[in-house]
Order: C-alpha cells, then sequence, then structure tokens
C-alpha cells in the first residue's frame, strides 16, 4: 500500500491480516465546531503512527475517539479488523478494547506500589504471573529498583515510566500515547522517549502517539499524520513529509525557513542565490520560493564577488550547527536576509565574505497564495 495515500475501506479489507486500528472517514465536532473532518488512517502491528499538529487541530480528539473516551459520531473505527466504533451501534467502553493508554497525566494510583499499580490490569493472570510480567515491564523501563516504592516518593519521569509500564503490561496490540513525554524536561524526554520506542518496538504493538513537536514525530514515527484544522494536510514517512513536502504548511512546520516571492521563466525562478529548478507550475506564475537553512552551503571568500556578492551579518553557534546570518545580493542588486545552518562550529566574522551554494533538494516552489499550478 502506497503509504503517502489515506486507506479507503476496501484496503483495509483486502489487507491479509488486518491493521490493528482503521479509522474511516472520520467527522466529530463539539456544539457547533467541526474538530475532526474526514479523518481515515490506519496502524498496522508493529508500527508507530504520529498524530502531528498544531494546538487544536484535533490530534486528542482522534485519540479519545479510539479509545472509547468520545463516542463515534460520524465514521468508523475498526481494532483488529473488528468494527467497535460505530455511530448509533452499542459503545464498547475503554476497558474492553485491549487498548493501553498513556497520556501526559496518567496518573498511578497512590494506595498501591509500583509493582502492584503495574500488575493491575492483570487480573485474568494468577498471582505469582501477575508479578512476573509486572516485574518483566518493569525492568523493561529501567524501574525494577522500585518495584515496592509509591508513588509520591517518585519523580515526574519515573512515573512516567511506570505508567507505560502499566500500560504496557497487558499486551495491548495498540498502544494510546498522548503527549506522554510532555512534561518532563529536555534531557529525561530524549531518554525515556527512546527507552518507549525500543520497548514498542519491542513488543510489537502498533503505536498511535500524539505529540506536536516535529522531532519528537521523526524520532517515533514510522508514519506520521501531519494535521490542520481537523484534517490530515500530509501522511507519509518522516522522509516523505520532511523532502517532499505537499504544501508550505508542511515545510514550515518542520522548522524555520527562508521564504521569497518570484516568478517562474523558462521553468525556473531567480532567487538572491542562483535560480531553483521548477516543473509542475506554469511559466508567468507567482510563486512562494521556501528555502531550508540547511540548504545553504557558505563558503568564505578572501575578496568579494564582483557579481552576486554575499558577506556574513553575524554567525552564532546553537551547539550541534551554527546559524550564519547572510546579506546576499544578486546581480541585479536585489538583496536578501537569509540564514544558513551549518553543521558543527562555524563562525565567520561580520562582514566576511562569502559564496552561497543551494543543495536543491531542500527548496520547495509553490504557487503563491490564490494562484494555480499546472503548466
Ligand atoms: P492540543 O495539542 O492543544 O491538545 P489537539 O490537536 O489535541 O490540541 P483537540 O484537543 O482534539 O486538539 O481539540 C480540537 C478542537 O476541539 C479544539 O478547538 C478544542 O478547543 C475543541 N475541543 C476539544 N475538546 C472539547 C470539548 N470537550 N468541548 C468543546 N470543544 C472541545
Amino acid at each position: 500500500m502506497n503509504s503517502q495515500a489515506t486507506p479507503t475501506d476496501a484496503d483495509c479489507q483486502v489487507s491479509h491480516e488486518a491493521p490493528v486500528l482503521a479509522m474511516h472517514h472520520i467527522r466529530h465536532t463539539y456544539g457547533q465546531h467541526q474538530a475532526v473532518e474526514d479523518v481515515s488512517l490506519y496502524v498496522e502491528q508493529g508500527e508507530v503512527v504520529c498524530l502531528l499538529g498544531p494546538s487544536g487541530c484535533g490530534k486528542t480528539t482522534l485519540l479519545r475517539i479510539v479509545a472509547g473516551l468520545e463516542a463515534v459520531q460520524e465514521g468508523g473505527v475498526d481494532l483488529g479488523g473488528r468494527p467497535i466504533g460505530r455511530p448509533g451501534k452499542p459503545h464498547v467502553p475503554p476497558e474492553k478494547r485491549n487498548v493501553g493508554l498513556a497520556f501526559q497525566d496518567s496518573a498511578l494510583f497512590p494506595h498501591l506500589s509500583v509493582l502492584d499499580n503495574v500488575a493491575f490490569g492483570l487480573e485474568s493472570l494468577p498471582g505469582k504471573q501477575r508479578r512476573a510480567r509486572a516485574m518483566e515491564l518493569l525492568e523493561q523501563l529501567g524501574m525494577q529498583a522500585y518495584a515496592k516504592s509509591y508513588p509520591h516518593t517518585l519523580s515526574g519521569g519515573q512515573q512516567q515510566r511506570v505508567a507505560l509500564a502499566r500500560a504496557l503490561a497487558p499486551a495491548p496490540s495498540l498502544m494510546l500515547l498522548d503527549e506522554p513525554f510532555s512534561s518532563l524536561d529536555a534531557r529525561l524526554r530524549d531518554r525515556i522517549r527512546d527507552d518507549t520506542l525500543h520497548v514498542l518496538k519491542r513488543v510489537g504493538a502498533g503505536a498511535l502517539l500524539v505529540t506536536h513537536d516535529p522531532e519528537e514525530a521523526m524520532f517515533m514515527a514510522d508514519r506520521i499524520a501531519l494535521m490542520r484544522d481537523g484534517q490530515i494536510v500530509q501522511m507519509g514517512t518522516p522522509l516523505e513529509l520532511y523532502c517532499a513536502p505537499r504544501d508550505p504548511f508542511v515545510v514550515t512546520f518542520f522548522g524555520e525557513v527562508n521564504e521569497m516571492a518570484g516568478e517562474v521563466q523558462g521553468g525556473q525562478v531567480k532567487t538572491p542565490v542562483g535560480n531553483v529548478p521548477v516543473n509542475d507550475i506554469a511559466d508567468g506564475s507567482p510563486v512562494r520560493v521556501l528555502i531550508r537553512p540547511e540548504a545553504l552551503k557558505v563558503v568564505t571568500l578572501d575578496e568579494p564577488l564582483a557579481e552576486h556578492h554575499s558577506h556574513v551579518v553575524m554567525a552564532k553557534l546553537l551547539g550541534r550547527s551554527s546559524l550564519v546570518h547572510i546579506c546576499a545580493h544578486d546581480a541585479d542588486g536585489w538583496e536578501s536576509h537569509l540564514h544558513a545552518r551549518v553543521p558543527g562550529v562555524f563562525l565567520p566574522e561580520e562582514g566576511q565574505p562569502v559564496l552561497i551554494q543551494l543543495d536543491p533538494s531542500q527548496v520547495f516552489v509553490f504557487p503563491a497564495e490564490g494562484a494555480t499550478a499546472g503548466a
């Protein structure tokens, strides 16, 4: 199946093994407000799919519908090929869905030890096996030493690990995670999301994870559904979204860009740092040109070039990369202020003459707002 396409009902029916989750044409309103508008997606066994998007775009609503915390108003939800959510049909409650829930504020039971918290959902197993299974999950998340502790004695990150262990213990076929790392500080967040990714892959559960952080989505996801205003704007692998974005919103959501207006002439558009080929937009069309800072290669020069001369305005070290502010001129005297991101420490002096080379794979050209594409 083309990973970029949203599945049709037929797609889901013909697959050899039903996806662990399939959502078909979901719509959801709160009063007059349309929170989700015709969303279809699927999650395969062992696959991590991220719902990514700005605040209020409908990510949590979708997750709550899958969890059974919101009734399906329009469309359908299938778990493992079994229809469990249809408007007007009896509601299957969250605890009967075999899904694991890990939310940002997943509260542990304060009166139970860590081990008993994790064993809580395993009442179908005999006592010894329950404890063994709970301990196994605690070990996977590096929390075995805290089995006898009580939640109030744990840090936020430790509590989050226990909550994940508790959600994973009954071996759900699908994990639903809503911003599970957002209350943690940056260093702890990196560690816990790394652990979570490895545990999810080891246990082979499908996962639907909500985040508004594009880096987190790229770190965790096999596929990303980028949402805006209740709809999926683009669905695909991190590589597809980053390197073949469907519209300017997708480009800018993944980070800062240099943006300029232009016009297509002879199958290309002129920018102060060189011409960019344009394939599918007619000559004479106004366009938006988006250049990622890492598309600009900065070469220092002893002397400014006679034409196309550019110089450094300032340079800042950001840690893993340096951000270089550049004043670029083209032969017609068109001047623009651009940001270039260069790996490692690269801190040229103010006024340093430079040559800018463009990596066309990180430059994106779209019809200007209101204009139509097509040659
Ligand atoms: P965030 O990242 O801020 O959590 P989100 O993408 O998860 O946002 P949702 O929480 O799904 O978005 O909300 C989608 C829209 O529906 C928002 O405009 C929100 O204000 C609205 N909404 C969500 N829950 C309710 C509710 N219970 N009653 C009324 N409106 C709601």
